[in-house]
């Protein structure tokens, strides 16, 4: 039998199995084979590492900031040197490909560099004489110990919307991540131990659910950031703020994009295979319905049916691939349970990507791109998130009647994203201004917000306030604190 690798919590500096009992398989879904194991963190590993956290704060907090950011440039620099191991070991847990899995480390890496910002990002405001003889400013003090939670879909990347901005602000960061991908996580952690951050002040503590609620309800956690699936972020959010927690929580997604006939067809079904197909559909930004307006509608029928055919699956590290696996057997029987329900409520299967398999990897959870045509938006499978790469075509006659289908809240209740494609720059400009949603793609299939902008999550795909990235990054994790002072010259001793 081959030992499988036992993952760690990092709590005060230290690595310590996890006191639990309890603990899970981690598995490669390409094989469905074990390759770690990890704990499941009580309340009590819990209460450990905000303790080491709240032992960390006094210090840390009085660290000038430009002393703050210093390992996270020691950081970057390593994420860079070790992008190619984390890359496989991210390949290896969560089924992507090694393309994607780079790309998604350096999407994570670009926080660390916007973070490094903090000097500035974090300065105040003040006026001089707000009335006479008085000044006034707004200065930025951390919080304390903060958390985060993180899902599967992005171990690389999610952790690190939260942890550079949560400590170049001065608090002390607790990392909670998804029990199905925690060796990416692990990885992470151990270049964070070698960047030179004082002990305590990046924690990881693994776990599932139990350990989430001990987060939300330890009374010294005064903020949580959360990514995953709506119906736990609206959990989330309501009992961290019952708790008196500043919270912002975001979930899931069902991400329409518009097809004009004026698109350039052939790029716009590339890039709508790549949204909707790439990372097997298990993005909250993958495009999983598309509504083709007019005479868009027969080639770009013809062309994503073609395209979603031919796209080569299999292992991620297998050079040629170009879609891996689902992440779990549950998550496979899912999707495939929904495309069924799709072919009840009447829509057609256009391209079918159930009960396939592929050579070598005969436990492995493959759902092939699938198409779903004709799809009634009244019907189930128009509103439910599929999370696997399943993409749904629709059909308007005018941008107007595109915008009031995506926009309706009884299709879909979600607005994490609207895409579309057009070479008209006033239709670009109506569906920018009227598409309901918090990140707009024209011309985009993956509309990610960079760094240096707020991830911008709407309705149900987001609770809160506060974005995760950039400047509201900066907000979340600092309370302003408002200081108006007079000195009188009479007062004063004159030299
Ligand atoms: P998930 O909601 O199942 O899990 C997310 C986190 O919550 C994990 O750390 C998990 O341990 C914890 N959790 C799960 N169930 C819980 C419960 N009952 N009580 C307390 N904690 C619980 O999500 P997932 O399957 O890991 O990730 C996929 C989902 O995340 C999709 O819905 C996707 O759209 C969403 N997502 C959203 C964004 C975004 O930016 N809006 C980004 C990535 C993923």
């Amino acid at each position: 039998m081959t030992q499988v690798q036992e993952l760690l919590n990092f709590v005060n500096g230290q690595w310590q199995s996890s006191g639990a009992g309890e603990a899970l398989d981690v598995l490669n879904p390409a094989t469905g084979g074990a390759i770690a194991t990890v704990g499941l963190s009580p309340a009590a590993e819990v209460d450990a590492a905000v303790q080491a956290g709240l032992g960390a704060y006094a210090d840390w907090r009085e660290t000038p900031v430009v002393d703050r950011v210093q390992p996270l440039f020691n950081l970057k620099m390593l994420l860079e040197e070790h992008l190619d191991d984390i890359g496989q070991t991210l390949t290896n847990e969560c089924g992507k490909t090694f393309v994607e899995s780079v790309g998604e480390l350096r999407r994570g890496i670009e926080n660390v560099e916007v973070a490094c910002g903090t000097p500035s990002l974090m300065q105040g405001w003040n006026n001089e004489d707000i009335a006479r003889g008085i000044d006034e400013h707004m200065i930025r003090q951390p919080l304390g110990v903060v958390a985060a939670i993180t899902p599967f879909n992005f171990p690389g990347m999610i952790p690190l919307w939260f942890l550079p901005y949560a400590v170049a602000t001065g608090n002390c960061f607790i990392l909670k991540p998804s029990e199905k991908v925690p060796m990416t996580t692990q990885k992470l952690f151990s270049l964070i131990e070698e960047a030179g951050f004082p002990p305590g002040v990046v924690q990881l503590v693994n776990g599932g659910a139990d350990t989430v609620n001990a987060i939300l309800d330890h009374p010294d956690i005064r903020a949580i950031s959360f990514v995953g699936s709506t119906a736990v972020a609206k959990y989330v959010y309501s009992r961290a703020t019952a708790n008196g927690k500043r919270a912002q929580c975001q979930g899931g997604a069902k991400n329409p994009v518009v097809i004009m006939p004026d698109a350039n067809i052939d790029s716009t079904t590339q890039m709508m295979g790549d949204s909707a197909f790439g990372c097997a559909g298990q993005r909250c930004l993958a495009v999983s319905v598309a509504v083709t307006v007019g005479e868009a509608k027969d080639p770009f029928t013809e062309g994503i049916a073609d395209l979603a055919a031919s796209r080569k699956v299999g292992y991620g590290m297998d050079e040629a691939t170009e879609m891996g696996p689902v992440i779990t057997s549950e998550s496979k029987a899912r999707i495939e349970g929904l495309i069924e329900d799709g072919a009840r409520e009447g829509a057609r299967v256009l391209v079918d990507g159930r009960q396939k398999s592929v050579s070598g990897y005969d436990d492995g959870y493959w759902v092939f791109p699938t198409v779903l045509d004709a799809v009634d938006p009244s019907s189930q499978i128009a509103r439910t998130e599929i999370f696997g790469p399943v993409l749904s075509l629709m059909h308007a006659d005018t941008i107007d009647d595109a915008i009031a289908l995506i926009n309706d809240r009884s299709v879909s209740a979600y607005g994490n994203m609207a895409c579309l494609f057009t070479s008209s720059g006033a239709t670009a400009r109506q569906f920018r201004h009227e598409a309901d949603a918090g990140n707009i793609g024209i011309n985009i299939g993956v509309a990610a917000p960079m760094a240096f902008f707020p991830f911008s999550g709407w309705n149900e795909s987001f609770f809160g306030d506060l974005h995760a990235q950039s400047r509201h990054g900066i907000e979340f994790y600092t309370q302003t604190k408002v200081v108006v002072e007079r000195w009188p010259q009479e007062w004063s001793r004159k030299f």
